[in-house]
């Protein structure tokens, strides 16, 4: 296997691992009452006269997997019914249905559960630091579901499940477009690099320091939290203005996650199809933005399975494959109608 082959596969491993210290804090794992209790299920009865053997309270507190599954019972359906939204909206290329999605990634997936991977997350599988299974299944639910549609589909994750994602995209949907301002295709491509540049000084410097905590300056999400110092929260603002003119600025430019989530996207199984015509025509190519479409191929690592070129794709009225394929069809109905008439 290559080089090349070798990246994504690593990546894949890396974001599979789960969260490490602060990203459990983002992710808000279930009740670690769940250790205490399960502690003191063998701690020896109480001598205050009140509890000995109390053997209905031992029993509620042995730890089952359905004890467990029953407490984060909820936590599983609730994400299970969001990506099934997601995966519903994504199938139907329902532009609606996308916006619907992205109202819960934000309210649900950010501010109540302050759910989105992170750079940490990385960091854990190098450190071993992994979240323990059986008191975080939601969190293991919502991990797998990023990874395997990022390998089935590509970015899906960039595109519809990830809060601050959804927040820019849905903060594009009022802004003016006399505000936004074009980045120019040069500039556009260089500066795509700049989140693979983070991401590999992130890394680095965990690996030299150890130390977690720069995480939050990279990336934004702890916004979801609502706790940040007035250094960051400043810095946010300015980001946010920022985003209002340059359209999906921090994803586009500056996300490690993105960067990791793009080289696992790589291996991408169902890619978005092309006509023959896309090797000339543009249209798809002004529509997307993302940056990801340069002439007839979609950049992988770059797309976030938005829809839009999808939509034009399919749209009989626009995409000139279909008026291609309709004239072709005229052109062979007349020279059929003309033979019998001759002959
Ligand atoms: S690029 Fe980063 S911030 Fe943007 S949607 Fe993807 S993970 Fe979220
Ligand atoms: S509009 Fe149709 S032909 Fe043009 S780039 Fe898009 S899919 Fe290809
Ligand atoms: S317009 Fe197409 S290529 Fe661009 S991000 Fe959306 S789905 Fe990907």
């Amino acid at each position: 296997m290559t080089r090349r082959c070798w990246t994504p596969l690593l990546v894949l491993l890396l974001l599979w691992a789960g969260p490490a210290y602060p990203a459990l804090a983002l992710t808000q794992p279930a009740d670690d009452s769940t250790d205490s209790a399960s502690s003191d299920a063998f701690d020896g009865p109480e001598d205050d006269g009140e509890d000995l053997w109390n053997f209905d309270d031992e029993e509620e507190d042995v730890e089952t997997w359905a004890t467990l599954l029953r407490s984060q019972a909820l936590d599983m359906a609730l994400f299970t019914g969001f990506a099934a939204l997601t995966l519903v909206s994504f199938f139907r290329k329902s532009v609606w249905l996308k916006y619907v999605t992205f109202v819960v990634a934000i309210g649900y997936m950010g501010f109540a559960k302050s759910q989105l991977i992170s750079v940490v997350n990385i960091y854990g599988v190098m450190t071993g630091n992994m979240p323990v299974l059986r008191y975080n299944l939601a969190w293991y639910l919502f991990a797998g579901f990023t990874v395997v549609s990022t390998v089935l589909w590509g970015r899906l994750y960039c595109g519809r499940v990830c809060a601050y994602g959804a927040l820019t995209q849905l903060l594009d949907r009022f802004v003016p477009a006399r505000l936004r301002v074009d980045v120019p295709t040069w500039l556009e491509r260089r500066a795509a690099w700049i989140k693979y540049g983070l991401l590999g000084g992130t890394l680095l410097y965990f690996l030299v320091t150890a130390n977690i905590t720069a995480f939050r300056y990279v990336e934004p999400f702890w916004l979801f939290t609502r706790r940040g110092s007035t250094g960051l929260w400043i810095g946010l603002a300015v980001l946010l203005i920022a985003t209002i003119f340059v359209r999906n600025l921090y994803c586009r430019f500056l996300c490690p996650v993105g960067a990791a989530l793009g080289l696992l996207s790589k291996l991408t199984v169902f890619k978005i199809k092309r006509w023959s015509a896309c090797n000339t025509c543009k249209l798809c190519e002004k529509t997307c933005e993302w940056g990801a479409i340069r002439g007839p191929e979609i950049v992988l690592t770059e797309c976030v399975r938005c829809d839009d070129c999808e939509r034009l794709y399919h749209d009989t009225s626009r995409c000139p494959h279909w008026l291609i394929l309709a004239r072709a069809k005229l052109r062979a109905t007349m020279s059929s109608a003309k033979t019998a008439v001759t002959g």
